[in-house]
């Protein structure tokens, strides 16, 4: 069997990609270069606390006009209302957002929404061709991935339990992605560890996508490889440039392939994880990703085995199956190894196993995971896996 499957149909966008150790410093002539005007700044407190927003302060001088500075963990919704209002009165005319997931979705979002209000009707794409009014620059500082995407999540707050909403527009793929490894010379050891993971499984969910295509797989298999490469070294040192750039590279695929292939079970479990029980997102990705693969293993295997092999496994010998169930153990042995929690139990909210069922009941409705490759046709399917990762 290939490794994808012979009919394909995927969205790509136009976007600019600068990936190179000092990169950041290229933003000023970037943004004169799309006559970009008007910026505000989307990030969060800690990026803001080493540097890194006023750096690009001093760059940009007066052409920034605002900075949002407080973007939380999932995007809630009560921020999204702040950072908007922000950018109508400052008469913003693109965002960046500069940080992990959470700024670089909070862009996004201001970008949607700013549209619609300055133009009076949705925004929403008739065609994915169509370019955005307000557009989004993304330089990111962990390995989440969300640069290279046309979706965006945000948290309903109001909603009992509060849930994670996400919208998906051409519109608001980042129009410029700049990639700078020095940016993550300081990110902590288990924000490494975490998003780095996070970064694994955009790759594994990619491999077995029901949407995969020739480039999806092609990115996502060389995607393994880097973060198979330099993860762990990563952790260990964090200053060690050579392997921020390769992991830093690895995520880039990881996004890339997670921009145009479908995921499945695992991703849909972690937003439920995020939004509703507040599970940082790298965490349910840790805890999650090897479950994710053992329950997925009899319906991927074959296209599973290239991840397998890319993370040093052999495949003589053995049976598909026993292949993939190595590749479950090693991804749980590396958490392990970066001192990340390996049980819901331990992800360090106030989660109770008692709230497991209505978890799985949401995660049932999500659209991601009725695209999992291996159908799922019920919630105790999901609660099963719930209670293994417990
Ligand atoms: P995050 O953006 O929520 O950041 C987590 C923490 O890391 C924050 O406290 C932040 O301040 C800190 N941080 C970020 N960079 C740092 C740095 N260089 N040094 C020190 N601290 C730093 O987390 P994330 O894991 O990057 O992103 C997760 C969010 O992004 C979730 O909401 C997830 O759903 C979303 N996401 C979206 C996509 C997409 O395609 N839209 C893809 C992946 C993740």
């Amino acid at each position: 069997m290939s490794a994808y499957s012979s009919d394909f149909r995927y969205l790509s966008y136009a976007q600019e990609v600068i990936f190179t150790s000092g990169a950041v410093s290229r933003l000023s002539e970037s943004v004169d270069r799309f006559h970009w005007q008007r910026l505000m700044l989307c990030t969060s407190r800690s990026v803001k606390s080493n540097g890194n927003v006023a750096l690009l302060e001093d760059m940009l001088g007066d052409r920034l006009v605002t900075i949002y500075d407080q973007v939380q963990p999932h995007v809630p919704d009560i921020q999204v209302a702040e950072a908007l209002s922000l950018a109508l009165e400052n008469h913003v005319g693109a965002v960046i957002g500069l940080g992990g997931g959470s700024p670089i979705g909070m862009a996004k979002a201001v970008s949607f929404a700013l549209e619609e209000k300055r133009t009076g009707h949705s925004t929403r794409s008739v065609f994915p061709t169509e370019q955005p009014l307000i557009p989004v620059i993304a330089i990111p500082t962990t390995y989440a991935g969300s640069e290279m995407t046309a979706v965006y999540g945000i948290t309903h707050t109001k909603e009992t339990p509060p849930r994670k909403i996400t919208v998906s527009d051409p519109k608001i793929a980042p129009k410029l992605v700049i990639y700078d490894p020095e940016l993550t010379l300081d990110l902590p050891p288990q924000l490494t560890a975490s998003t780095g993971v996070n970064a694994l499984a955009h790759c594994i969910e990619a491999m077995y996508s029901i949407t995969r295509h020739p480039l999806s797989t092609a990115a996502a298999h060389r995607g393994i490889r880097h973060i198979s490469n330099a993860l762990l070294r990563c952790y260990q040192d964090g200053k060690n440039l050579e392997a921020r750039a390769q992991m830093l590279l690895g995520s880039h695929l990881a996004g890339l392939s997670l921009a145009s292939a479908s995921m499945g079970l695992h991703h849909g479990l972690c937003h439920v994880l995020g939004g509703t029980a507040n599970v940082p997102h790298g965490i349910a990705n840790s805890i999650i990703l090897p479950h994710a693969i053992r329950f997925n293993a009899e319906a991927t295997a074959s296209q599973l085995l290239p991840a397998a092999e890319a993370m040093g496994i052999s495949l003589n010998g053995i049976s598909p199956v026993m292949v993939i169930e190595a590749l479950a153990q090693k991804v749980s042995e590396l958490v392990g190894q970066m001192n990340l929690p390996r049980r819901l139990r331990d992800a360090g909210v106030d989660l109770k196993e008692s709230d497991l069922p209505a978890l799985a009941q949401l995660a049932f409705q999500s659209h991601t995971i009725q695209n999992n490759p291996k159908p799922i046709t019920e919630p105790a399917q999901i609660e099963t896996l719930l209670q293994n990762a417990w």
